[in-house]
């Protein structure tokens, strides 16, 4: 799942860049979710096989504007990663362990460039509003399936995209077409904010 970092800031709790400064201007990580066919997902799989920072020192660089934690007070984002991985990434431990799972997320980041799928049908993060099926369309052709989008509001109530749901198979390395997508509300038209 990617993120937009300008609708997580732009919002009426606001946001704090992480200590090691701002993140670059494209959509980054939220998490790796192992997902049921119908949906819904196992969680804190493995209390036995906590979040181990030494275990992916090597992703550290990569991770850091990759994957930035947004949230206030300003971190160095571990506790985020930790978060993910023990909510999320413990999940499928038999298939991905610590550092593969960082290493899978970080590969399929860079497997789809969701900012550049976006400006080449004319849809930049310049705070304009753009229907919800044209960044539908404009992403499903890129990347050949089609997205979740998932909005927010910001601070005067008006939906913003805000996460991007891409699916992949079991072993975390295809992209596949979502067997279920979540619900939630999105306008027919949403505002995509600067960052
Ligand atoms: P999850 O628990 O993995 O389903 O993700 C939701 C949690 O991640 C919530 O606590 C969010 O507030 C948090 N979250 C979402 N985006 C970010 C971000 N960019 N930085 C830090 N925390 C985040």
């Amino acid at each position: 799942m990617k993120q937009w970092p300008g609708s997580y800031c732009d919002t009426s709790s606001g946001c704090c860049y992480p200590s090691y400064g701002k993140p670059p201007s494209d959509f980054d990580i939220h998490g790796l979710w192992p997902n049921y066919n119908n949906g819904s997902y196992p969680s804190n799989c493995d209390p036995n096989n906590p979040f181990d920072l030494s275990k992916i020192q090597d992703l550290v660089t990569s991770l850091r504007p990759n994957w930035a934690s947004l949230a206030c007070p300003s971190s160095d984002s571990t506790s985020f990663w930790q978060h993910e991985w023990e909510k999320h990434g413990t999940c499928s431990e038999t298939i991905l362990d610590e550092h593969s799972y960082f290493q899978d997320a970080l590969n399929l980041k860079s497997m789809t460039n969701l900012l550049s799928c976006l400006k080449s049908a004319n849809i930049s993060p310049n705070g304009g509003s753009y229907t919800l099926t044209s960044i539908k369309n404009a992403i499903s052709a890129c990347i050949g399936h089609v997205p979740w989008i998932e909005c927010n509001k910001d601070a005067s109530g008006r939906y913003q995209l805000y996460q991007v749901y891409i699916c992949v198979d079991h072993s975390g390395t295809t992209l596949i077409d979502c067997p279920v997508f979540p619900t939630g509300a999105c306008g027919s038209s949403i505002i995509f904010p600067t960052f």
